[in-house]
Order: C-alpha cells, then structure tokens, then sequence
C-alpha cells in the first residue's frame, strides 16, 4: 500500500481567483458601518488571514486597534456579503487543471486533500461553491483558527493526520501562490510547492525557496510522482 499523504491547498491564487469578490464585500461593511469609503485601499491581501485584513483595515483606516467582537462581527457581515459579490463577479474564474489535479491526487492511494487558506471556513466554503469545488475538500485550517497563518497551517496539519493516521513531515504538501504560503509551511517543518498562479512572480516565490516552483498545477502529479509516490 502507498505511503500516507497530505496534501493542503490554500484558495485565491491557487484554486482560483475571485475577481475582487472579497476587497467589495468587505469595502461595503466598512462604508456601511464606519462611513469609511474605499477601505481596502492600499492593502496587499495575498497571502493574508481574513482577520489579518480586518484588522489592518482598522488600523490603517479608522487609526485604532480592533477588538475582537469588531472582528467577528465584521466576519459575520462579509460572508453574506462575499456570497452577493461572487455571484455577480464576472472576473471569476477557476484555475487551469485543477479539477484533473484534485482528481488525479484522489486517484492515489493514502493521499488526504485538505485546505489550509486564509479565508474564514464559511467564506472559504462560499468561495468553493461558486467554483463547483464544493466537496472537494474534507478538512482544512482556517482564518478562523488563526490570524498567523503558521498556526492555521499547523490546525490543517493536525486534522489531516487524524483523518490519515501517521503522515511524516516530509509526506505533508501545502500548495499556495505567495510567499506567505512557503513560510508558514516551513514554520511548520512540512513541504511547500509554490504555483505562479497568483499575484505574485516566479522570481519572487522562488526567493522563498519552496520545494519547486510551478507555472500552475498542471507540473503537480509528475511533482509528485518524483517527490512522494
Ligand atoms: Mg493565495
């Protein structure tokens, strides 16, 4: 029998891309809620926990800290937000090759796909529905466990080994599009294939020095044949 593995998929730039879903639904709560108009203005989301947008909204536009009730609230907003905004997004798209990807990986004896993503679970779930990607995804790490994505990482880590049994490190793969993805899998002493899929180049992901940097999913199954099969 084939070696257990995991695999942890983070969501915008690697899955698919929103089409500015996100930056206008949480642009709505605070112009509603704050009087703050354009509040997402100047912020570099890739990469980031949904708390952590919140928050640096807060500081950057309203100068003061946020307490944690103005998060939640706030997140609680967003997601039925977020569910109006990528139904009429027409800039949405999924992904080249990650259908066939997640088939092929499915395909693998042993191999548990999770996600381990930014997004709070219940936005992350809005945003796999709209993909028809509902499903696909039996556990993850969320922005809702934690603002430092390491730890998020770690939650994911944690709950694909109890659905795989023993996974060694080495048999653990996040696969995200920035260079906060190839940190947080490090901290987490686990592998990291980087996929320029996203916002950010292939020279700057590969400064981050993940285990290989790819064009887009299409190279993950050869990746993986060589790596862990
Ligand atoms: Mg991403």
């Amino acid at each position: 029998m084939t070696a257990a593995a995991i695999y942890l998929f983070d969501i915008d730039g690697t899955l698919l891309r929103a089409g500015g879903a996100g930056t206008r639904a949480l642009n709505q709560i605070f112009a509603a809620r704050y009087g703050v108009s354009d509040a997402m203005a100047g912020i570099d989301c890739g990469g980031r926990t949904d708390p952590w947008i919140v928050r640096e909204v807060f500081t950057r536009q309203l100068g003061r800290a946020a307490t944690a009730d103005e998060v939640d609230a706030v997140l609680d907003a967003y997601v039925p937000a977020l569910e109006r905004e990528l139904a009429a997004s027409t800039a949405f798209r999924v992904l080249p090759f990650v259908a066939v990807t997640l088939d092929g990986l499915a395909a693998r004896g042993g191999v548990e796909v999770g996600l381990a993503t930014g997004n709070i679970e219940a936005g992350a779930r809005v945003k796999l529905s709209r993909a028809g990607l509902a499903g696909r995804f039996g556990f993850g790490g969320f922005g809702c466990d934690s603002a430092d994505r390491a730890e998020l990482v770690a939650r994911a880590i944690e709950r694909g080994v109890a659905r795989a049994g023993a996974c060694p490190p080495e048999r653990v793969v996040v696969v995200g599009d920035t260079v906060h993805d190839v940190t947080a899998a490090r901290a987490c002493g686990v592998r990291v294939v980087a996929v320029a899929t996203g916002n950010v180049d292939r020279a700057r992901l590969e400064a981050a020095a993940p285990d290989v940097v790819l064009d887009d999913l299409s190279g993950l199954d050869a990746w993986h044949a060589a790596a862990l099969a």
